[in-house]
């Protein structure tokens, strides 16, 4: 190990505990949870063996009038759910790592869908996310109760082998920070008005959790200390640090953030790594206590800085955790350029959002360590000597490449471009997704170091030369190219246009197309790209128009907590925004749209049309030989089979080298039945 970082493998005490170096894997959601237990355990004592020394559950529930149906959270609700979770401490601490439960009562944020309880808050109050029901105000019985709940939780927690039990105040989703919130709370009772009362409720539960397992859990305080609402809400140089001065050295260790989840978990298009130190720093400077904080750390240099200038002691991570569950060893074995970086996409994110089990961009094994029987760095080794062909140095390309070279067959990739990257390294020349080349940067990095793989570039593979490489073992992953006829997910019909206006895709601009005049940019994807293709045409001086058939600007990246952050960027950037408009026909220098209720058509002038709608498979390569080649193995994967996520890619061809040579079938996989009394 590089002396340099040595201070990032010292113990930490946390209470009656002690940490055994400073990687802690802060609480993060996996939509697993009660439902799929035993993926969750194994994907949880991987982070354990990977050297994260402090492993968390994600929101754990503690009583059924706080049901986060349909999300697939934790639940301790009863002695029945010990079992469970005590999969899960096995697991953590078979690797001599610490584990720690996040105990939480959702208040304001419960809808009790499953339980169909009534939700309990502060205040009489129409329940968050949009749900139309209303949750009712606690009387002094309830919080009594809510006491007792809490306690009980915390003493479940104790018999499940955690080792931290967290009280927790974070992210707008717990009936503590809901107390706390001016905005939450207007109570006229000891519970409310002054920041006293409005903490009671969390300092009593703080002190009865410290009372209830103390004696051998470290009790954690998980807390916003900044909603980033100004004046609106808690900040960091106001009630934030009021509340930490005011419960200094009750709880045993400090794990400080922002919130909301959209502030805390912000993607690397509007944020950097530490980007949280601003609100975050001072908390140490008013407790005695560890403090753990995240943001986005992947760099030890940057973790060792935080620690030394006195901004963290333990440095927190959910995503670099997930992107990479062995970080923590590759910088003690100094092997850093073989640390698979998060390139802060948030699409893990959006798994726990669909209540599906978690998936990474970078790591195609998350979430697949238990049913598929995957492993971040470990893969079974070839069934027998043979040579591999792959077409096409994308993400399934690359990542295919590299899982069949580490397993030990003879590998050589054929890329037409003169570099490989594909889509991704296109893709991260776009405003904002500079960090997306991360997915290139891990994969081409680790496959020039193997001596069974060759790359060759400027090699444009023709449905002619296929067969005169000599190779028996062939794999196209060509991806995809962007549609300019019209057709999306909204109608197979292409646009009528009249010739008037120079048509784009978001590939024309990649490639360096400079659009003309006014340019019109149509948004029928609802993702990323049509709002980072706007700004990067306003970089290049055009006044854009952004059209869209959707309710919102890039409605989808809801899913990665992005879509009000994209919204605002457009706006300042004076870009134009027409919502609910579908792309209709072209006509005389116009983008003709009808509005999708009332099909009322809207003219909209200009002198380029971006279409962002959906893309083409670029199979040729296998679609006319698929059933006549004479090849022994030959498959098609990533875009080029089906256009996805950059994350389906990489999976994509992960499956495949995992599969190769084993004549099963993919589709098969371990199913989590839990320990069947869960529900
Ligand atoms: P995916 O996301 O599935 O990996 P990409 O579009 O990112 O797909 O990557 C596909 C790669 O395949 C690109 O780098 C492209 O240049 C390359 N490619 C496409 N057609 C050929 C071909 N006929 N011969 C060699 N390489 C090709
Ligand atoms: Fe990071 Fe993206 Fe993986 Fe999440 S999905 S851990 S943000 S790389």
């Amino acid at each position: 190990m590089n002396s340099r970082y040595d201070i990032l493998f010292e113990k930490v005490k946390i209470g009656p505990v002690t940490a055994p170096n400073r990687f802690y894997q802060v609480p993060h959601c996996n939509g697993m949870g009660h439902r799929f237990p035993q993926a969750l355990a194994r994907m949880r004592g991987i982070k354990a063996e990977g050297g994260w020394g402090v492993v968390c559950t994600e929101e754990v529930e503690i009583h059924p009038s706080s049901d986060i149906t349909p999300y697939n959270q934790g639940r301790l609700w009863d002695d029945s759910d010990i079992a469970n979770l005590r999969l899960m401490t096995d697991a953590v601490h078979e690797h001599g790592s610490l584990a720690g439960i996040e105990l939480v009562y959702q208040g304001l944020a419960g809808k009790n869908h499953y339980s169909r309880l009534p939700t309990l808050a502060p205040t009489h109050a129409s329940v968050l996310g949009g749900y139309p029901m209303q949750a009712r105000a606690m009387d002094r019985a309830d919080i009594k109760n809510l006491r007792q709940w809490y306690k009980n939780a915390a003493i479940r927690s104790k018999k499940a082998g955690f080792d931290i039990v967290y009280v927790y105040a974070g992210h707008g989703l717990s009936v503590l920070m809901h107390f706390l919130s001016r905005q939450h709370n207007d109570r006229s009772d000891e519970y409310g008005g002054s920041l006293e009362n409005r903490a009671r409720l969390l300092k009593e539960v703080l002190i009865d959790t410290k009372e209830a397992v103390g004696d051998t859990c470290g009790i954690a305080l998980r807390i916003a200390v900044d909603e980033l609402l100004g004046k609106n809400g808690t900040q960091a140089d106001g009630e934030g640090s009021d509340i930490i001065e005011m419960l200094a050295d009750i709880p045993d260790l400090w794990d400080v953030n922002v919130s909301s989840w959209e502030n805390d978990s912000q993607t690397s298009r509007f944020s950097q790594e530490g980007f949280q130190e601003q609100y975050t720093k001072h908390v140490k400077s008013l407790t005695t206590k560890p403090v753990v904080g995240v943001g986005r750390f992947t760099s030890p240099d940057a973790m060792v800085s935080q620690i030394k200038r006195g901004v963290l002691d333990l440095i927190g991570a959910a995503r670099p955790s997930i992107a990479d569950p062995f970080l923590p060893n590759k910088i003690r074995d100094n092997k850093l350029d073989t640390i698979r970086e998060c390139i802060g996409c948030n699409i893990c994110v959006s798994s726990d959002n669909y209540a599906a089990p978690i998936r990474c961009t970078q790591n195609p094994t998350m979430g697949e360590e238990w049913r598929r029987d995957w492993h971040p760095e470990i893969i079974k080794p070839k069934h027998q000597d043979e040579a591999v062909l792959i077409v096409g140095a994308g993400p399934a390309g690359l990542e295919c490449a590299h899982a069949l070279a580490k397993r030990g067959y003879e590998v050589v990739i054929a890329e037409k471009n003169k570099v490989a990257g594909g889509r991704v390294l296109r893709e991260s020349q776009l405003p904002g997704l500079a960090q997306w080349k991360r997915v290139i940067d891990y994969r081409l990095n680790a496959l020039k170091q193997m001596p069974n793989v060759e790359m060759y570039f400027d090699s444009e593979v023709t449905p002619e030369n296929l067969t005169e490489f000599g190779f028996e073992n062939i794999i196209i992953a060509t991806g995809s190219y962007w549609k300019n006829n019209g057709q999306s997910r909204e109608t197979r019909q292409h646009l009528v246009h009249d010739g008037s206006l120079q048509i784009l895709t978001p590939d024309d601009i990649m490639s360096g197309v400079v659009p003309q005049g006014e340019v019109v940019i149509y948004d029928a994807d609802h993702y990323y790209m049509a709002s980072v293709l706007a700004e990067k045409c306003v970089e290049l001086g055009c006044n854009v128009t952004y059209v869209t058939n959707s309710a919102r600007v890039a409605e989808w990246s809801d899913n990665t907590l992005e879509q009000q952050r994209i919204h605002n960027c457009l706006h300042e950037k004076g870009v134009k925004i027409i919502l609910n408009q579908q792309l209709h026909k072209i006509v005389q220098n116009n983008v003709v749209s009808q509005h999708i209720y009332t099909r009322k058509e809207n003219y909209t002038p200009c002198k380029t049309l971006v279409v962002v709608s959906e893309r083409s498979p670029n199979d040729d390569l296998y679609t006319p030989l698929k059933d006549k080649h004479p090849f022994k193995h030959f498959a098609l994967i990533g875009d080029a089979y089906a256009p996805g996520l950059i994350a389906q890619a990489v999976h994509s061809g992960h499956l495949e080298a995992q599969f190769f040579g084993s004549g099963k079938d993919k589709a098969i996989f371990k199913r989590d039945k839990g320990l069947g009394f869960n529900r």
